[in-house]
């Protein structure tokens, strides 16, 4: 039979719960589904992509099903050079709908044959993103139930060495 991949793309800075929630998902309709970790995301990311690659393979470790792969240029182009014309996105909320719709039917347009496939996560996920942990994790707050584990831990080692580099 033939195994269909998917690609998920996004600066996973840090990758949380929603995101793991999403791969989870898309691996019940997917054989497998490649993590696209975007290398120079607009924002001035908080991990850098080697960190933010890692991260997801610890979460994964041992699930063969799951890849993770930086990524550069052209999603379109990226998800053709994996083999695969699928691109899995989430949706929280209506407020994600107008950029989501956007970037599916620009990537339609450069390249016809990619299909973007839409899942909603979990509603305790669906007010949850990295901006959001990031700064809750700023201002000492706590992050547990929103991210893994080792995301939380990684999350307060880094900020702590912010800190200390400013002082
Ligand atoms: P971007 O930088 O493009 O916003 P992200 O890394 O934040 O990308 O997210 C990648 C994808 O995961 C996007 O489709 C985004 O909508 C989705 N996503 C982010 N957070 C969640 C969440 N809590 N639940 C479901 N999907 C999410």
């Amino acid at each position: 039979m033939m195994v269909r991949p998917a690609v998920y793309p996004g600066s996973f800075d840090p990758i949380t719960n929603g995101h793991v929630d999403i791969i989870e998902r898309g691996l019940k309709v997917f054989d497998r589904i490649i993590v696209a970790v975007l290398e120079n995301p607009k924002k001035d990311p908080l991990f850098t992509t080697k960190e933010r690659m890692r991260m997801i393979q610890d979460i994964f470790a041992g699930q063969k099903e799951v890849e993770v792969r930086a990524f550069d240029g052209l999603l379109v182009d990226f998800a053709r050079s994996q083999g695969t014309n699928v691109v899995v996105r989430g949706l929280r909320a209506i407020s994600d709908f107008e950029y989501e719709f956007q970037m599916a039917l620009m990537n339609r347009n450069l390249d016809p044959g990619v299909e973007t496939f839409f899942m909603m996560p979990n509603v305790k996920y669906s007010f949850l993103s990295s901006n959001m942990v990031r700064e809750v994790v700023t201002l000492g707050g706590p992050v547990e139930g929103l991210v893994p584990e080792l995301v939380a831990r990684r999350l307060r080692d880094k900020i702590k060495r912010r800190k200390k580099a400013k002082n």
